[in-house]
């Protein structure tokens, strides 16, 4: 089931791609980023080597909890997959909450937000170093909950291709469909780094916990979004772009003089510094360091 899922996820991925690509370049007769481009299908395929390379090696964890379940969902029943796909939703909200709130996670989902071009092919920098970041704990305490892995896996699949739609500037507001669901206008503001979008609209295929738990923003026409990464991306390299803060935080390990910086380093919002002048997001949104 997983593998139909990543065959529609592909198939969605071209053709949408391509209308996008047709839009661009024969509606509106722009330029179209062909070296942006490559670097996200190079990232696609070093994603896909790395997945083949680790798979077997975080289901086995998985169908361990499941064996030590507490309590079992019982997914004949529509009940059943529907709070499958809420419990699914929450801890995805969460994982990509902490993405972007701690750096040791930031440093693998930068490679998603480093694109400075916002396109449905950014959709394929995702993150390639998943494993080590630790993304698939935050769905290990469902299995343990009584969700089965297999509908687990299945469900996060779903929501990543979800996702694929999502990363485009040719779709506008939605309507009441925007109070619920996670739309490219709320997906547009994620990638924005205009200082009252930073680290907003981490939902899936909900904006509803977004709304719940205060980092809901709401595209405005009086401040367009601004793509990227507070420090531009600048190369091209999948390679540069996929280790480019791994590197930063071993620079900044090597000078850390106590065991707190070292925390503050790896596990501290990016751009944390000892001192607490660092640009984090928090101090950027605050007016404090200076808007990108
Ligand atoms: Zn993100
Ligand atoms: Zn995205």
């Amino acid at each position: 089931m997983s593998s139909i899922v990543a065959m529609i996820s592909l198939g969605l991925l071209v053709g949408l791609g391509l209308v996008e690509f047709f839009w661009i370049r024969l509606v509106r007769r722009n330029g179209y980023p062909w070296a942006d481009v490559a670097a996200s299908i190079g990232i696609k395929i070093g994603r896909r080597l790395v997945k083949l390379a680790t798979a077997g090696l975080v289901a086995p964890v998985y169908f361990w909890a499941w064996d030590h379940r507490l309590w079992q969902i019982p997914l004949k029943s529509a009940l059943g997959w529907a709070a499958a796909f809420l419990l699914v939703e929450f801890a995805y909200y969460w994982q990509h909450r902490m993405h972007h709130e701690v750096r040791w996670m930031w440093a693998a989902h930068r490679t998603h937000h480093s694109t400075n071009w916002f396109n449905i092919l950014a959709t394929s920098r995702t993150s390639v170093t998943g494993l080590i970041s630790g993304d698939w704990l935050f769905y290990l305490p469902l299995a343990w909950l009584g969700v089965h892995p297999l509908a687990i896996f299945l469900l996060i699949a779903i929501n990543l291709t979800y996702q694929i739609w999502l990363h485009t500037e040719l779709v506008p507001k939605l309507g009441p469909l925007e109070w619920v669901l996670n739309t490219p206008s709320h997906h547009r503001v994620h990638h924005a780094v205009n200082p009252r979008y930073l680290d907003t609209n981490y939902g899936g295929v909900l904006i509803v916990f977004d709304r719940l738990f205060g980092s809901f923003a709401e595209e405005r026409a009086d401040d367009p979004c601004r793509y990227g990464l507070v420090k531009p991306e600048s190369s091209y390299n999948p390679f540069v772009i996929v280790f480019r803060e791994y590197a930063a935080i071993a620079r900044d390990l090597a000078r850390a003089g106590s065991l707190r910086d070292i925390a503050g380093y790896m596990f501290g919002p990016p751009g944390w510094a000892p001192d607490g002048t660092g640009a984090t997001s928090k101090r950027i949104r605050a007016g404090i360091d200076p808007a990108i």
